[in-house]
């Protein structure tokens, strides 16, 4: 039995925007997109390229020699043909704002600056009513909600969160919640995934992030995050939620101790999940932020990251975005990455702090110009979408 609030959301949710902006035909025939002239000087790299102009589905030998070459001009040709061939020159954006209503958490992974003990942490905080809500304004199109696991807030609390959001703004764009949080309000709710997301659907969420995923290895797990839930709880909450018709993103948290094998083995388990339901939008490496938690001595190099968002791009065949998180990237990196297979910039964020505890150097929110300047720089094209990939604008 569906709820006339949970029916009204979903018609919410299949609407055009409240502007009713145009809407802009993404769908490219591949074989109008010219293939280009590649010169390898990594042998490894020319079996891989046979495969995408062919149109084949790469495997696990394939991803590790991307992941190994130094043969990064080739590299960002291959990926950039793959990215052209699904949304010619667009990359995407949106006006968006991030909320972390509180940094206490339960749990201690080791890669994480952000959490505060529930106890007599310093750094911890909480924020009231008034804070989360001043969030929510009109100059934006999405928000962005995740935080700790509170171990004194109950489970009406955080389906509160989402429902006085959705008050406040009943245009807005929510995306709340990693499969972790959702898999803890289960457990303190004493409530099913599906009654969770149902609940969570009825206060007004669109979708869910993807993070909580880490790296999908049982040797990471119990070096790094021993008590967070792994790959079959984290798995069994995007399932459910695109079953639902949810869609959600996915994530790997890369460049500390996991290896390429383990990097490559991720990927593909995600696209296996696609291929059985389809509710990924898109793929988000994090880059892990050395911090304070110094898990390794250096972050990972540019090379590194420019190889991650290949790998990911010319994996992912089911997948139609691959994210150049610019807040753990760097600017840079990040517009770099977007002759590298990315196709996506996230948001202008606004007060971020998951990262920036972490000590990221970039800036701590970008104006739309500053995206539009960045993609423009890459030789793309900017559009402005809303957290389901609606498309709002195209800044030509
Ligand atoms: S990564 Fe998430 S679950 Fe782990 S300690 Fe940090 S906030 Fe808590």
């Amino acid at each position: 039995m569906i709820s006339d609030t949970r029916r009204a959301n979903f018609v919410r949710l299949m609407a055009p925007l409240a502007t009713d902006p145009p809407r802009v035909d993404v769908t490219l025939d591949p074989s109008m997109v010219e293939t280009p002239e590649v010169a390898f000087r990594d042998p490894a790299l020319e079996s891989v390229w046979e495969k995408v102009t062919a149109g084949e589905r790469l495997d696990r030998e394939d991803g590790l020699a991307i992941l190994r070459t130094l043969d990064l001009p080739a590299l960002g040709r291959m990926a950039d043909l793959v990215a052209r061939r699904r949304h010619g020159d667009r990359v995407y954006f949106t006006l968006n704002r991030q909320l972390n209503p509180t940094n206490v958490c339960v749990l201690d992974c080791a890669f994480c600056d952000f959490a505060a003990r529930p106890r007599n942490d310093p750094r911890a905080y909480e924020m009231g009513w008034d804070e989360i809500l001043a969030h929510v304004t009109d100059d934006i199109t999405e928000i962005h909600i995740v935080g700790g696991l509170h171990p004194k807030w109950g489970y009406d609390k955080y389906v509160e969160i989402v429902r006085r959001i959705r008050e406040k703004s009943p245009s807005l764009t929510i995306k709340a919640w990693t499969a972790v949080e959702i898999d803890f309000f289960a457990k303190i709710g004493g409530k099913s995934i599906e009654a969770v997301l149902e609940d969570m659907v009825e206060a007004g969420l669109d979708a869910l992030p993807g993070g909580g995923a880490e790296v999908f290895s049982q040797r990471v797990k119990e070096e790094l995050y021993p008590h967070k839930i792994g790959e079959r709880e984290w798995f069994a909450v995007h399932d459910a939620a695109h079953r639902m018709g949810i869609p959600t993103n996915c994530t790997l948290l890369y460049g500390h101790i996991e290896t390429h094998e383990e990097r490559v083995d991720h990927v593909l388990k995600l696209r296996e999940q696609q291929d059985r339901t389809g509710g990924f939008q898109a793929f988000i490496p994090l880059e892990y932020q050395t911090g304070t938690t110094n898990l390794v001595e250096r972050q990972a190099s540019a090379m590194e990251d420019l190889r991650t968002i290949a790998m990911s791009r010319l994996l992912f065949d089911n997948v139609p975005h691959v994210k150049a998180y610019w807040v753990m990237l760097g600017e840079q990196t990040a517009e770099i990455a977007l002759a590298f297979g990315a196709t996506d910039l996230d948001g202008t964020i606004g007060d971020e702090k998951i990262a920036h505890m972490a000590l990221a150097d970039s800036a701590a929110g970008h104006a739309r110009e500053t995206l539009t300047r960045m993609i423009r720089a890459a030789g793309k094209v900017p559009v402005e979408r809303d957290a389901l990939y609606r498309e709002i604008r195209i800044w030509d």
